[in-house]
């Protein structure tokens, strides 16, 4: 485990005011920015004016502090924040490859992620390699020489595998490839980047905003890699246009405040489930749990604090018995029945029918995911014992227990 590092505090050392002393900082409400000099302006189109804002899809003030907050929290240079996670996602791709390049990526991702790999990119002659992520010897194996982006997600959707990200940091250093890791699943638990990451993703629709009130995505990279993406010639972010509304950066920028004590709420919960599940034998899978696969590597690559996460799966065994079961959950009030995660209140879906449809079934029975696998994320429950009592009442009436 890093005790050197925490990423809470990191982000709590960013001290950001208000215009007039707000203790928010002002929010920008402005698409585009005067300058007193002609010579100030063409230096801004050059990158090379400091301190100035130009337009707001370039950069604009509330969501410079965002990124700011975040850059700290990870540990990089810099970040740049979009308007969902797959516009942090695709940006990146498309910014670190040219037609005929070469991606390996774990075949276990979130399913718009697998969809835009393997669907999308071949417009541009952009090839993919699907691995298994656990399997290094495989991995390696993929590798090409015009391999130039190496995807992974650090605790993957909905498969719940950890990626060994130090020993695959080694192999991308060693082939000039570009280690790209989605920490959507494990913000402050996991630091990519501090772990040899090149460039760390977000959803921040996620546990990073918590709220499930907007979507929206994060790159946090080198000052290199930012200054690329926004450059007004050939920057991906800047050309494509997928910024943050400055009015979302802020309202996020305040829920970020309390990530962390969200994050070991979520945990919290989901280990007390997770034990629950296990002295009533039910079949399910929690990255908290020492028969887990990747729990030893888990504890060597996590911070300390924050716990092993609020995400846990399940298998009912088939999807005609997961739809009712989820019913029953949701009119029990045990959560909703919707995709996304991280949210305050509990959200469950039937990963194969849902967020990893995208996925065609032959790939799906390939990465073991099981029709019956409902993905959970486990809310902030003050009460969980109930909540479970819940859960255990509607499984001993459908007899799956
Ligand atoms: N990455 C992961 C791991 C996800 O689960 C999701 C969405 O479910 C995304 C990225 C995409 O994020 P967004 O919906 O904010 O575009």
């Amino acid at each position: 485990m890093s005790k050197k590092f925490n990423p809470a505090t990191a982000m709590q050392n960013v001290h950001q005011f208000g215009e007039f002393g707000g203790v928010n900082p002002s929010i920008t409400d402005s698409a585009t920015y005067t300058f007193l000099e002609e010579k100030t302006m063409i230096d801004a189109f050059h990158g090379e004016a400091e301190g100035c804002f130009l337009y707001s899809r370039h950069w604009n003030p509330s969501n410079k502090f965002l990124a700011d907050s975040l850059a700290a929290m990870e540990g990089t240079e810099s970040a740049w924040v979009t308007g969902s996670g797959m516009a942090a996602i695709t940006t990146t791709i498309l910014q670190l490859c040219n037609t005929g390049d070469h991606v390996v990526t774990s075949v276990t991702t979130y399913g718009g992620t697998f969809a835009f790999l393997k669907n999308y990119l071949t417009k541009f002659n952009i090839d993919v390699t699907f691995v298994n992520i656990e399997d290094i010897e495989s991995v390696k194996k993929a590798i090409r020489p015009n391999t130039k982006v190496l995807y992974t997600e650090s605790v993957t959707n909905p498969m719940l595998q950890v990626s060994d990200i130090p020993t695959l940091a080694k192999l991308t250093g060693e082939n000039g490839i570009k280690l790209v890791v989605d920490n959507t699943f494990t913000p402050l638990i996991i630091s990519p980047f501090l772990l040899g990451a090149d460039i760390v993703v977000y959803s921040m629709t996620k546990f990073i905003n918590g709220k499930n009130d907007c979507v929206a995505g994060a790159i946090c990279a080198s000052d290199e890699f930012i200054a690329a993406i926004s450059d007004v010639n050939t920057g991906t972010a800047m050309l494509l246009g997928p910024v943050l509304d400055p009015l979302r950066s802020s309202s996020i920028l305040k829920n970020l405040a309390t990530l962390h004590i969200r994050m070991q709420q979520h945990s919290k919960n989901a280990m007390y489930v997770a034990n629950k599940f296990k002295e009533i034998g039910l079949k399910f899978n929690y990255p908290g749990m020492p028969e887990h696969p990747g729990h030893e590597l888990l504890k060597t690559i996590m911070n300390e604090r924050y716990g092993f996460g609020g995400m846990i799966a399940i298998d009912v065994g088939t999807a005609e018995i997961a739809a009712p079961f989820m019913e029953k959950m949701q009119e029990a009030g045990i959560g909703y029945h919707a995709v996304s995660l991280g949210y305050f209140r509990t959200l469950f879906s039937n990963s194969g029918k849902s967020t990893s449809s995208e996925v065609p079934v032959e790939i799906q029975k390939e990465m073991g995911l099981s029709p019956g696998l409902i993905r959970f994320s486990v809310g902030l429950d003050d009460d969980i014992e109930r909540t479970f009592k819940l859960v255990k009442e509607i499984l001993v009436e459908m007899r799956l227990i």
